[in-house]
């Protein structure tokens, strides 16, 4: 059983009613326990960051910058523990959780960068009409709430933490169920570096916990990374309060692949863009869009590169894929494999959970997918690719933005001109041009339409959590 709420700058034990088991996905076996925190312990919580709001926003920026460096150079003094729990828990290959560690470090990084420079962002504004002076203030938004899901823990959670303290906010943390332990980290450096109790709170727990956060009324943010499911139930928490709420929410989204691509380098592309943590990435690129001139020369190849990923324990083995990270996720897949066999689509690789321990599914290929099938329409979220062709570029455009999502595009091509115009005229957050997907601090994460509201990384990621404030002053 493990102590894992830190509250008011104090490690303490959950007092709520559900047990949490913490799984090896790998073996399909809990290694660890813990009790998740009370709606009364999410209070003291949300208690605890109101009360250290006051001083937190008054330390200066360049205090604040030093707390996420200090951050970022505790993250990398845990780096091997870090990317053992990552493999253990998440189920993720040695160089996909090292990738994780790195991003989260920095983030810290960046976000220390930009909280030096938020002095110079308080600036007199020029006026067009005389006798006034007015005056810009960029001031944190306050207590906030941040709730994040268990695919990529660490920098799930450091997207939101780091610009939430660069701006000068308290915070409460809400880690998954699934990976409640990865997370401690963020606590236990907070201790390390001496940050003022009260700054930092994490909370365990399920839904209920989740919900019990959502519904504070001592929140100023809620800022919310999910299925659409409960991020509707958050953006109803915070409508019934009238706060802001940020939401990083589902996708399905296409990988188009024009006749003039290399084969092998798209083959690359379109592979990691569904096998990397296993699929289970809201910025899946689970929709294959193919040229007709070039699929008869792609399909198979990406069959066989499917076929020959390594699959198994990342801990034990050198493999590609690991599992899927939960049971539940594992079963979720292995029903689109059951409504894929109803509805009768052409399977060319995989469709089948793996016949040993853990919970393994196999990379999988589903050819002439029709528009209308659930599979096609629906975030699987495990390595599960459905391929369609098209014959124009007017036609893959349309068939891209033909979804309820928009998080992400990518596009291959050797024509770089129509790449670009391909990428400007999609309907979603972030496209990548003939790239794997690279994501950099200083550009934006986010969605259009069912992906969510708002943005992070880069500015974007910092000014969710600040309020613009002006002072105009009379001169006469
Ligand atoms: P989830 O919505 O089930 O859970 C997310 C978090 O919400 C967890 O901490 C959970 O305990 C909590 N929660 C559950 N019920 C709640 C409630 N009623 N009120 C408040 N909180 C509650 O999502 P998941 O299964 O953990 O993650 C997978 C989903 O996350 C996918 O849909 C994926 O696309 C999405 N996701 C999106 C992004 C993005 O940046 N757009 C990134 C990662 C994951």
């Amino acid at each position: 059983m493990t102590t894992s709420h830190y509250i008011a700058g104090r490690w303490v034990e959950g007092q709520g009613s559900d047990c949490i088991s913490v799984n090896d996905p790998a073996l399909g076996q809990p290694f660890a326990e813990l009790m998740a925190a009370s709606v009364g312990q999410v209070d003291q919580a949300v208690t605890a960051a109101r009360g250290a709001l006051h001083a937190w926003k008054s330390t200066s920026a360049s205090e604040r910058a030093a707390y996420l460096r200090g951050f970022a150079e505790q993250l990398g003094q845990r780096r091997e523990a870090l990317i053992t729990l990552q493999m253990r828990n998440n189920g993720k290959p040695r160089h996909e959780a090292e990738i994780d560690l790195n991003d989260a470090i920095a983030t810290f990084g960046y976000y220390a960068e930009l909280a030096e420079q938020l002095p110079s962002k308080n600036r007199d504004v020029p006026l067009a009409a005389p006798g006034f002076s007015a005056r810009t203030r960029l001031e944190p938004v306050g207590v906030v709430g941040l709730i994040v899901p268990w695919n990529f823990p660490l920098v799930t959670s450091a997207w939101k933490l780091a610009p939430a303290l660069a701006a000068g906010c308290t915070v409460v943390l809400k880690p998954s169920e699934v990976t409640p332990l990865i997370e401690q980290a963020y606590g236990q450096i907070a201790d390390a570096l001496g940050l003022p109790a009260g700054v930092l709170n994490i909370i365990n727990g399920k839904a209920e916990t989740g919900a019990a956060l959502s519904n504070h009324n001592g929140l100023d943010k809620l800022s919310f990374t999910g299925s659409n499911s409960v991020g509707s139930q958050v953006m109803r928490s915070a409508s019934a309060q009238c706060r802001p709420v940020t939401l990083e929410l589902g996708g399905k989204s296409a990988i188009v692949v024009f006749d003039d691509c290399d084969v092998g380098q798209a083959v690359e592309w379109i592979v990691a863009g569904i096998t990397w943590n296993a699929g289970q990435m809201c910025s899946a690129t689970s929709r294959l869009l193919v040229q007709d001139g070039i699929a008869e020369a792609l399909l198979p190849r990406l069959q066989e590169a499917l076929e020959n990923l390594r699959v198994g324990n990342p801990l034990t083995e050198e493999v590609d894929m690991g599992p899927l990270t939960s049971q539940a996720q594992w079963l979720k897949v292995a029903g689109y494999f059951a409504t894929a066999r109803e509805e009768g689509l052409q399977c060319l690789v995989g469709g089948k959970a793996l016949d040993r321990d853990g919970w393994f599914v196999s990379p999988t290929l589903y050819a002439d997918v029709p528009k209308d099938s659930r599979l096609w329409t629906e975030e699987i979220f495990g390595p599960v690719l459905c391929a369609r062709r098209f014959a124009t570029e007017e036609q893959a455009i349309a068939e891209t933005n033909d979804s309820r999502f928009g998080l992400v595009a990518t596009v291959c091509s050797a024509d770089l001109d129509r790449a670009e115009r391909v990428a400007d005229a999609l309907e979603v957050g972030h496209v990548w041009i003939n790239s794997v997907q690279a994501v950099f601090v200083e550009t934006s994460w986010g969605g259009t339409k069912g992906s969510g509201i708002g943005r992070e990384l880069g500015p974007w990621g910092l000014s969710a959590y600040q309020s613009v404030k002006h002072v105009t002053r009379c001169l006469g």
